[in-house]
């Protein structure tokens, strides 16, 4: 055979069954293929296991849905190739003309525009209310049949901490499914709630450090199945790389949280009692309005922690610019500690009163806690605090 031959055609190397590599490979491959056109027939019937394209499925991407499943403690999972794709999908997937959508104005803003801007154009309603106003979720589900409640928790980013099991019971009573972008608080969280669908930014805890973007969408069986197809054929699937890293990620990501959340907490106290400081909002913390709920429905209070300086204490522009260990950048989950003032999360889609909901004022800064050392963080913290 000739070069172009060969190079095209190269030796397969088979690994023993016994001979199992402790990490398992990347399928960087779209097409897989059988030795005979009947058993590729039987596969894409269903009827044998295997792979054909990586659209629709890929060993590599198996793995990684397998895997967030059972953090999430729910059956499949279905893989995109960034958050706001998982939450997009679900709701196409779940969604259809003339159906009502319930949603929040602390949610993250995209997941804002989806629901009110992208699916109001193809015909579905929604109700935006603030995630505090228990009372008025159920009014709203009594009063209009409702296809699903999309919620999180805790809020980004002032930390309001969605009462799940009112939620979950409203939405039940009224035939609604309840979704929840379960991003902030991690796989780790939540999974005991009777929560139809969960989605995840892949982008943030699970790979962890900051160089990929991926996003999940978590369930029952009969849920996924049911959306599966569609997710296949609107193709904004994982690739197999980013698959692999988000795998190796992972390994990290109990301990990642855990040094997170301490460190988290350790900044909160510190700068709760700064004089410099008006309000710190952190659900690990008793002065935390509902300190009481995120006690009994999470199992720690998270990474992110929010924080307004008193008008005297200097402005949140040029604390930010003072930090040298926390990096001025949207986004949270890294490793490496961020901060994102106010004036670059105001919320301008929303009205005067769904600002107000929304709580996030020009003094408003949220920090997202890394891994590094405890002390090495609050000496920053108060350095920055002293320049200003
Ligand atoms: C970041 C984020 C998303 C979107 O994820 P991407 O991976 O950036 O597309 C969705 N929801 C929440 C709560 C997030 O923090």
């Amino acid at each position: 055979m000739k070069i172009s031959t060969r190079v095209n055609h190269p030796p397969a190397v088979a690994v023993p069954a016994d001979n199992r590599p402790l990490v398992a490979p990347i399928y960087q491959s779209v097409k897989f293929t059988f030795d005979d056109v009947a058993e590729t027939e039987r596969q894409s019937r269903g009827q044998r296991d295997g792979f054909q394209y990586s659209r629709v499925s890929n060993p590599t991407l198996q793995q990684l849905s397998l895997t967030l499943a059972q953090l999430q403690g729910r059956d499949d999972c279905l893989l995109t190739a960034s958050g706001v794709a998982a939450v997009n999908l679900a709701l196409l997937a779940l969604c259809k003309q003339g159906d009502h959508v319930m949603l929040f104005a602390e949610m993250y803003q995209p997941t804002r525009y989806m629901i009110r801007r992208l699916l109001g154009r193809y015909g579905v309603t929604h109700t935006m209310l603030s995630i505090e106003d228990t009372v008025g979720i159920e009014q709203a589900l009594a009063a209009k049949p409702t296809r699903l409640v999309m919620f999180e928790s805790p809020s980004n980013p002032v930390l309001k901490i969605a009462d799940i099991e009112a939620i979950t019971a409203a939405a039940r009573r009224h035939g609604a499914l309840t979704v929840l972008d379960n991003t902030f608080a991690g796989f780790h969280n939540h999974g005991q709630f009777e929560i139809d669908v969960f989605v995840h930014s892949l982008t943030k805890y699970a790979s962890g450090h900051g160089d990929v973007m991926g996003g999940a969408v978590i369930a029952r069986r009969e849920l996924i199945d049911r959306m599966r197809q569609d997710f296949i054929v609107l193709g904004a699937t994982l690739d197999p790389h980013t698959a692999f890293l988000i795998q190796r990620g992972l390994k990290t990501y109990a301990l990642r949280y855990e040094r997170q959340c301490a460190n988290a907490m350790h900044v909160a106290r510190f700068l709760e009692g700064h004089p410099q400081v008006a309000r710190v909002s952190y659900p690990g913390l008793t002065s935390h309005p509902q300190y009481q709920l995120a006690q009994r429905q999470m199992l720690d209070a998270g990474t992110i922690v929010s924080v307004e300086l008193k008008e005297q204490g200097g402005s949140p522009a040029a604390f930010a610019n003072a930090l040298k260990l926390f990096a001025i950048s949207a986004s949270v989950g890294s490793t490496e500690s961020l901060v994102q003032p106010g004036q670059l999360m105001k919320p301008r889609d929303l009205n005067e009163s769904e600002q107000q909901w929304a709580a996030v004022s020009d003094r408003t800064m949220r920090l997202s806690v890394g891994i590094e050392d405890a002390e090495d963080l609050v000496a920053d913290l108060q350095q920055a605090l002293s320049a200003v």
